[in-house]
């Protein structure tokens, strides 16, 4: 089964992300989340892909395992950084060969300092459309890509920013989910322009519910855009009690992920940080189970 089919049986889909964790105790948090998460039978679970290091491993280690202990279908994120093409081929073969047969193509950023130089390795790829066409040309993959409703943050304009994904999409890619974002317009604004190209490649929303302050720092370094000023106002209002913090960040996100859904968004893809609740708490909130 593919991504590219659970979106063309209409949607919306909704998926969980996960990363490789570095401990053993932290290994097992993110095996009870995803029995947790087992049951709300999601279209797709996803694993990023690590800057460097044991990490990487564990990515693959971790969707092989998703796909033959769990009845979920795992979709595995991998980048360019550090890998020569020849390395990347056999990590693509590798997962192939464990029955993974959805990739997230991702360009990835330099270790250590994401808004570095970006050294490309001198036999690897380039851009993240380089790796999409590895992986069609490697086989029938299901690819998707990343969007930024925000552009990316070396995009020098947002114009630029529209012109190199719909590339990357051309290059063949089924889907694209974005960063995360938490104003729906800006979703909307990034959907408009794509489909003003005539690119008709499905986006899915990345949604991560807000369960502390320290988050929206966080968030405003992954997302590459301040957080809504409005918004932080109102979390910083309660910011002595982390209680109150933790249910307005539920009832955000669900709000924001009721717009998108009312907006007809493709689909809705949890970043949940390896923890169950948040994301259980937001999908009872949206009746998810009762539209899929
Ligand atoms: P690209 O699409 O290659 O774009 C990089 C920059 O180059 C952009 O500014 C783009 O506009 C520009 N560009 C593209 N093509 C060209 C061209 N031909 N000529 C000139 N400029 C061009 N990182 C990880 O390390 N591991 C992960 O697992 C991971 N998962 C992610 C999942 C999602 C949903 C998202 C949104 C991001 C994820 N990232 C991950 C972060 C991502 O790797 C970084 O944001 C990275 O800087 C950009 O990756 P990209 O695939 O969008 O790159």
């Amino acid at each position: 089964r593919t991504v590219r089919e659970c979106l063309a049986e209409g949607g919306p889909t909704f998926s969980f992300e996960f990363f490789p964790p570095k401990t053993i105790e932290d290994d097992r948090l993110l095996w009870q989340t995803i029995r947790e998460l087992e049951p709300l039978h999601p279209s797709f679970v996803s694993v990023t892909y690590g800057a460097g290091g044991s990490t990487r491993t564990r990515t693959i280690e971790i969707t092989e395992r998703i796909a033959s202990d769990t009845t979920l279908l795992p979709v595995a994120h991998l980048t360019a950084v550090n890998h020569s093409v020849a390395e990347l081929r056999a990590l693509v073969g590798h997962l192939a060969g464990a029955g993974v047969r959805n990739m997230l193509a991702l360009r990835g950023d330099p270790p250590g300092d994401p808004m570095g130089e970006w050294v490309q390795h001198p036999e690897g790829l380039s851009y993240a459309s380089d790796l999409v066409g590895l992986m069609r040309e490697h086989g029938n993959f299901c690819v998707g890509v990343a969007a930024f409703p925000y552009k990316h943050p070396r995009s020098m304009t947002i114009e630029d920013d529209t012109k190199w994904f719909v590339q990357k999409c051309r290059a063949g890619a089924d889907y694209a989910i974005t960063q995360m974002f938490f104003d729906a317009d800006d979703y909307l604004r990034l959907r408009d322009r794509v489909a003003a190209t005539g690119c008709d490649v499905p986006i899915l929303a990345g949604v991560m519910p807000v369960t502390n302050i320290g988050v929206i720092k966080r968030s405003e370094q992954l997302s590459g855009a301040p957080f809504p000023a409005k918004l932080a106002a109102r979390f910083d209002a309660v910011a002595h009690d982390p209680k109150a913090v933790r249910s307005m960040g539920i009832y955000e996100s669900s709000k924001l992920a009721e717009r998108l859904l009312d907006e007809g968004v493709p689909g809705i893809h949890f970043i949940t940080f390896n923890r169950s609740k948040a994301t259980r708490e937001v999908w009872a909130n949206l009746a998810l189970g009762a539209r899929i």
